[in-house]
């Protein structure tokens, strides 16, 4: 194994990793410390699943089940870069690259009917959505901005859109029959099996059994009622016409894999009700399913005039979309996975409010998010800004997050627990000593989901928030509601840890619309402060503060302190970025910024070095710190413009200052001499570098595919440099 895991991955990152990974591998080389690679790659995965349709030498081993048992070791040291957590079209379209180069990959069963077909279709479910992060994650998230990054956006305050007083932007969420209302929640006084079943008039179904809990677990269970969810849809879209703004659907299609798709597919039939009330069988019999989207809806239906004259129709009488491609058509509803909460909701409240409408032009919105769970930090994020401004970059303190996560903590709606309910009944969760756990009286349609959270990450994650306090002697809030089943559970856990260590008057505890209030007014006023939060806030929370903060969440640290003693080091708190992708095959720009890598790669050396007692790799980390403040000082991130230094020229002057610093440095001789030349040859080719770079960009370029690029074709776009090249050798 490897001295260091770096990540295959897809779309931006791994563009930007044919680049940046052979300079990391070649200068770790010389210090002794090797870097390889496992690829969890959504295309790599696939292939993985279906050892039995490939040919030998198409086979890809499981990296991603070697890394799950990897992260349960001291030994784990991994440099996580974002990966696609794929919707259904997602995976759709990965399958048919696959099969297009010659792999013959079982389709995608939409309806499965055979067991062979429910069979590869339950193979197919294992890779959709989130399916990386919960293995990898076996312990708790510590996100922050490196001091260095923070005090770089403080001086280069980036734009921020004005918040009228009088703004119509807001958010909607449902006021009843939600998970957030229906919510039960017990912490078990013992070890556990569970079985899941539904009671109907027609008798009983085993939805899912031997469910495995150890002692002191908190298991929750909740439904979100579809009658509900559909009046609050109609209701909101009728408020939005009325209102005369844009109507916007914000879910979590990725990481709530059951549930959300379910969700986004109500709103796209009651946004269209009146054409699926008139062709929904005509519809059906296409094979739509509303789940998928609108963009599938409209290719299946496209060549029936009737039902696309009554689409028109229905649109022209709807408020306008808010659209995710506007010049394209692309509307919120097109895809599941093309508006994903934690990402869009910052960038229109970062914009003033604002979202774009079909006509191209700016508007305010309707931010549609039904369940009311975490709807409030929104809400009162747009409250705070309409009340006192925007946030102003150059002076604002910062978010901390300490995120609860460990070995799938709080997992909503990613669960194999989450189910459509079939029938009119009751879900009991039953114990194997007879206890009924829960139980909640439902309707054919309704969303019923459980989730866990075992005592030992809740344990470690009151540690990790006690340690990071004493380290930062700032405001410190628990985001837990003593008025939520689940968040109760929690908080008896939390409160007598803090009092055990004698900290409690340094910690708050407040629901997450007072938490976002407090938090703003500390950052406003300059100061920090810690938010520790469950799973689900800490993915929001971790995008919502470094995008009004720095832009952008892609420069955060972001180290899970593994259970077992391990390092697992994400880039970034972003996704993989699909929209650079394009750019880059349309224009070969790539305006990716790794200062996210840049920032694990130095934490991973550093644990590396204190791990294994390694000098030359602390070395090796002191100097990838100072290039990445060499990058920020110089302002060598990339641009976001064809013709404008890019993604490839932020890693030359990496791996320039690298070099630099570690020629300068007097801790290690052998190292110094080594990169001495280098560092020499890099500076003295600077010019011919820049200019071999600078003369790709423009053009149209070819990778080979999208999911499964061509590693030779991907590897000569994104290292089109000779001198530079053959510098790193
Ligand atoms: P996203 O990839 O973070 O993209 C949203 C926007 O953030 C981008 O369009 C880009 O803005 C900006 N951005 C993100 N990373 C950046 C970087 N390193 N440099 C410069 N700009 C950056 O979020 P998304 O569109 O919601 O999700 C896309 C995919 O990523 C999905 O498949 C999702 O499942 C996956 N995802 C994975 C993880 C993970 O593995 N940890 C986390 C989140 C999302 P501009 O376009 O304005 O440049
Ligand atoms: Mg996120």
């Amino acid at each position: 194994m490897s001295d260091i895991i770096y990540t295959k991955v897809d779309e931006a990152p791994e563009l930007a990793s044919a680049s940046l990974l052979p300079i990391i591998q070649k200068f770790a080389a010389a210090a002794g410390v090797s870097v390889g690679t496992k690829d969890i790659s959504l295309a790599g995965r696939i292939l993985a699943t279906f050892p039995d349709h490939l040919s030998a030498a198409q086979r890809q081993s499981d990296d991603l089940a070697e890394l799950g048992e990897l992260v349960k070791t001291a030994d784990a040291n991994v440099i996580k870069l974002p990966n696609i957590s794929a919707s259904v079209p997602q995976l759709v379209a990965a399958v048919k690259e696959l099969q297009a180069q010659g792999y013959p990959l079982p389709d995608y069963p939409e309806t499965p009917q055979t067991d062979a077909e429910k069979a590869v279709r339950a193979k197919y479910d294992g890779i959709k959505g989130s399916a990386v992060n919960p293995v990898l994650r076996e312990g708790n998230s510590d996100r922050r901005a490196a001091k260095a990054v923070k005090s770089f956006a403080q001086s280069n305050p980036h734009r921020m859109g004005d918040w009228a007083a009088d703004s119509q932007t807001r958010v909607a969420a449902m006021s009843s029959g939600d998970f957030f209302s229906n919510e039960a929640s017990a912490t078990l006084a013992q070890e556990a099996t569970a079985k899941i079943v539904l009671e109907t008039a027609d008798g009983e179904t085993v939805l899912k059994e031997g469910i495995t809990y150890p002692a002191g677990t908190v298991v929750d269970a909740t439904f979100m009622s579809a009658k509900a969810l559909d009046a609050f849809l109609a209701e909101e879209i009728e408020k939005t016409k009325a209102e005369g703004t844009l109507f916007s659907l914000h879910m979590k299609a990725t990481m709530m894999k059951v549930s959300d798709p379910i969700i986004f597919g109500h709103a796209v039939k009651a946004f269209l009700a009146p054409v699926f009330e008139k062709h929904g069988a005509a519809m059906a019999a296409l094979g739509v399913n509303p789940n998928s989207g609108l963009g599938n809806l409209l290719a299946l239906v496209k060549g029936d005039a009737a039902i696309m004259a009554d689409i028109e129709a229905c649109m022209a009488a709807r408020p306008p979309l808010y659209m995710v491609d506007s010049d394209k058509g692309i509307t919120n509803l097109h895809v599941p996975s093309d508006v994903i909460i934690d990402a869009s909701m910052p960038a229109l409240i970062r914009a003033g409010g604002k979202g774009w409408g079909p006509d191209g032009a700016e508007s305010d919105a309707n931010c549609v998010i039904p369940d009311n769970s975490y709807a409030p930090v929104y809400d009162e994020t747009i409250k705070f800004f309409k009340e006192n401004g925007k946030l102003n970059p150059a002076t604002a303190g910062t978010v901390q997050n300490v995120g609860l996560m460990a070995q799938k903590a709080e997992e909503y709606g990613s669960h194999p627990t989450t189910f459509e309910i079939p029938a009119d009944g009751t879900v009991k969760m039953i114990l194997d000593d007879g206890t009924v756990l829960h139980s909640h009286a439902v309707e054919a349609g309704d969303i019923w989901r459980s989730a866990s959270t075992r005592k030992a990450p809740i344990e470690d994650w009151v540690e990790l928030a006690i340690a990071r306090q004493k380290a930062e002697g700032c405001s410190a809030i628990f985001w837990l509601d003593a008025a939520r089943a689940h968040d109760a559970e929690l908080i008896a856990y939390v409160k007598p840890i803090l009092e055990a260590r004698g900290v409690a008057d340094k910690f708050q505890i407040m629901a997450p619309r007072e938490a976002t209030r407090a938090s703003l007014e500390i950052i406003t006023k300059g100061e920090n402060s810690i938010a520790i939060t469950g799973n689900v806030l800490r993915d929001y929370l971790t995008d919502l503060f470094p995008i009004l903060e720095l832009a952008t969440s892609a420069k955060m640290l972001s180290i899970v302190k593994l259970m077992n003693g391990g390092g697992l080091f994400e880039t970034g708190a972003g996704g993989s970025a699909p929209k650079h992708v394009q750019q880059l095959v349309e224009q070969n720009h790539l305006r990716w910024d790794s200062l996210g890598e840049f920032c694990a790669l130095g934490e991973s050396l550093t644990f590396l070095a204190d791990a294994k007692n390694n000098d030359k790799a602390r070395v090796l980390g002191q100097a990838v710190d100072a290039a990445t403040q060499g990058i920020l000082d110089h302002g060598r991130s990339p641009s976001r413009k064809v013709g404008e230094p890019d993604n490839r020229d932020s890693h030359y002057w990496f791996a320039r200052y690298w070099a630099e610093a570690l020629a300068t440095q007097n801790s290690d001789a052998d190292l110094a001499a080594h990169f001495g030349p280098i560092a020499k040859d890099l500076a003295e080719n600077e010019a011919k570098i820049i200019a071999e770079l600078a003369a790709v960009q423009g053009a149209a370029v070819d990778l080979g595919g999208y999911f499964h690029t061509d590693p030779a074709k991907t590897a000569a776009v994104m290292r089109p440099s000779p001198t530079l090249n053959a510098i790193i050798g």
